[in-house]
């Protein structure tokens, strides 16, 4: 792995604006990624996460979004002053995404050789034949067989479907690859295969890959890097190892004892209390204050900084003094 850094997203704020009302769906996101490096954003539903990687694609749907504030660094430019001809060239050529249903993605009333020949045709100077040959070749790859090329969305299983689309999102070869909740839609046998398929890929072609779920031991099995998204913000990030070794946020350490253990079958889970925050009305101060057993008073008042170097968390106090506080 390299130590270029090939995205950074600094301070991003991204809201939803109707007459009713205003969604504060990201609030104040900061990340970075390297050439070649992995990084799981987890969150549960609302957190911000699918809106940080619309964000990223320039695909906040506007109205009603729209990015109020932040950079979004991508090979060195700020993706937000982008004209829609130079986001045409990035999505695809620079960064791909695999959305949560492979239907989405597929055009049912054209064969998915068809569909897969547009995107080489639209990205890459190449004659049909070898557009042919290359969409051959890397369905190949992901475990569909040349003898599918004439075959419609609606003939392939879920699991197939969600290669065909792996297939769209990597043929014009991007430097990041977006998957967000690649496998939910999938049977659990068939997520595990998928899985594999994208870390594979994502190695051989030296990607760099922001991988979106609400699941920790995908991140575990697929992952360098992982950020915890809570209420629009990132509450934990760091390698996979530090934040899984010793988590220091409570949200992140809810999150690990809210799993079950194999091999520990009289262990009771813990539940975190409370729900997410609505983001039309968050919390004053740390937005988590309302379910942390850690909670004091400034916590009500002001919100926490980011703290430490390498492996971050946003809280007041330190794992050593919430240990006192607990
Ligand atoms: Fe809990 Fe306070 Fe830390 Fe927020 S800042 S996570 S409320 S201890």
């Amino acid at each position: 792995m390299e130590n270029t850094k090939i995205l950074e997203i600094n301070n991003l704020h991204v809201q939803y604006i109707t007459e009713e009302e205003t969604v504060n769906a990201v609030n104040g996101v900061s990340l970075s990624i390297c050439k070649g490096e992995s990084l799981g954003l987890v969150g549960e539903t609302g957190a911000g996460k699918t809106t940080t990687a619309l964000s990223i694609m320039q695909l906040v749907p506007y109205p009603p979004g729209i990015i109020t504030d932040g950079e979004i660094i991508f090979e060195g430019k700020d993706l937000i002053f982008n004209t829609e001809r130079e986001n045409q060239e990035m999505r695809g050529n620079g960064i791909s995404m695999i959305f949560q249903d492979p239907m989405t993605s597929l055009n049912p009333i054209m064969t998915i050789g068809e569909q897969l020949l547009e995107v080489v045709l639209t990205h890459k100077k190449v004659t049909r034949e070898e557009g042919k040959r290359q969409v051959i070749e890397l369905l190949k790859t992901v475990g569909v067989k040349e003898d599918r090329y004439n075959d419609y969305p609606h003939q392939f299983s879920g699991g197939m479907k969600q290669r065909v689309v792996i297939t769209m999102a990597l043929l014009c070869n991007p430097k990041l690859l977006i998957a967000d909740e690649p496998t939910t839609a999938l049977d659990v046998t068939i997520q595990a295969q998928v899985l594999d398929i994208i870390s594979d890929l994502q190695v051989k072609f030296n990607m760099s890959m922001i991988l979106i779920t609400h699941d920790l031991g995908v991140v575990a099995e697929t992952c360098d890097k992982v950020a915890i998204m809570y209420a629009g913000e990132i509450i934990e990030a760091g390698t996979v190892e530090d934040v899984y070794t010793v988590a220091k946020h409570p949200y992140t350490r809810g999150l690990f004892e809210s799993i079950p253990k194999l091999d520990d079958k009289n262990e009771k889970l813990v539940p975190i209390s409370g729900s997410t925050p609505n983001a039309v009305d968050l919390p004053s101060g740390c937005y988590f204050h309302p379910r942390c057993k850690y909670k004091q008073e400034i916590c009500e008042r002001e919100s926490p900084t980011l703290k430490g170097e390498g492996h971050q968390y946003k809280c007041h106090f330190s794992l050593f003094e919430k240990e006192e506080l607990g």
